[in-house]
C-alpha cells in the first residue's frame, strides 16, 4: 500500500498487527479515528494504556480482573468446591454467559503444546495443583478444547491432580464444540457442562 504520510502508515501498521485485521480494515479504522474529535481519540488511546497499566489477574484463579481477587472467587454465592479448568479468560466469559455453572475457575493461560514449545511449566499448573490440595475442593471439571493440545493437557493434569475422593470430569464430548469452547453456542456449552462426564469414562469412548 502506498501511503501519503508516514504517520498514517505507522498507525495502519499498528492496527494491522492485531489478529484478524488486514491492511484494508486497518486503514478504514485509522481513517475513522482521524475523523473523530480530539477528545474521542484521546479517550480511545488512554483507555488502552489504562487497561494495560492497571489490569490484574486474580490471585486465586488467574482470570482477568480489576481487583486482586476476581468477583467470581470473591462471591459467597458461588460453589467453592468446584473448579472448572479453562485455557484462557475468554472461556470463563463464554461459560459465565451460559448461566449453567456456579463454581470457580482456573485459567491455565494456554495449553500444553510441544509443537509450539509450550510445556507444563509455562502454564499455571503448579498453582492449580496447590489449589486442588485444599480439602474443600471436591471436583475438577476440564473445559478445554477438543484438540490434541486440549487432550494432552487434560491427560497431564489428570495425572498431577490425584487426590483421594476428587472427582475429575470433562465436558461431554460428542457435542460439537467447533474446536474451541468459546465458539460453542451458549445452549450447547451450557448443556455440555451440566451433562459433564467422569474423565475416565470419556477415555473409553
Ligand atoms: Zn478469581
Amino acid at each position: 500500500m502506498n501511503f501519503s504520510s508516514k504517520l498514517l502508515e505507522n498507525a495502519v501498521n499498528e492496527f494491522g498487527s492485531l489478529p484478524g485485521i488486514g491492511q484494508k480494515t486497518a486503514l478504514r479504522l485509522v481513517l475513522h479515528l482521524l475523523n473523530q474529535d480530539h477528545a474521542s481519540v484521546e479517550r480511545f488511546g488512554n483507555t488502552l494504556i489504562h487497561l494495560k497499566n492497571n489490569i490484574k489477574f486474580c490471585k486465586n484463579c488467574n482470570h482477568i480482573s480489576d481487583l486482586d481477587i476476581c468477583d467470581i472467587c470473591a462471591s459467597a454465592k458461588r460453589d467453592h468446591q468446584l473448579i472448572c479448568v479453562v485455557e484462557d479468560s475468554r472461556d470463563v466469559m463464554a461459560i459465565e454467559n451460559t448461566n449453567q455453572y456456579n463454581g470457580l475457575y482456573h485459567v491455565l493461560n494456554g495449553l500444553i503444546s510441544p509443537m509450539d514449545g509450550v510445556g507444563p511449566g509455562d502454564l499455571t499448573i503448579e498453582h492449580l495443583v496447590s489449589r486442588t490440595q485444599n480439602p474443600a475442593i471436591s471436583e475438577i471439571i476440564f473445559a478445554l478444547s477438543a484438540t490434541m493440545e486440549g487432550d494432552t493437557t487434560i491427560f497431564y493434569l489428570n495425572k498431577k491432580l490425584h487426590k483421594e475422593n476428587l472427582k475429575v470430569s470433562t465436558l461431554a464430548r460428542g457435542i460439537a464444540f467447533g474446536g474451541e469452547i468459546e465458539y460453542a453456542d451458549e445452549l450447547t456449552l451450557g448443556r455440555s457442562i451440566t451433562t459433564r462426564v467422569p474423565y475416565e469414562n470419556s477415555l473409553s469412548k
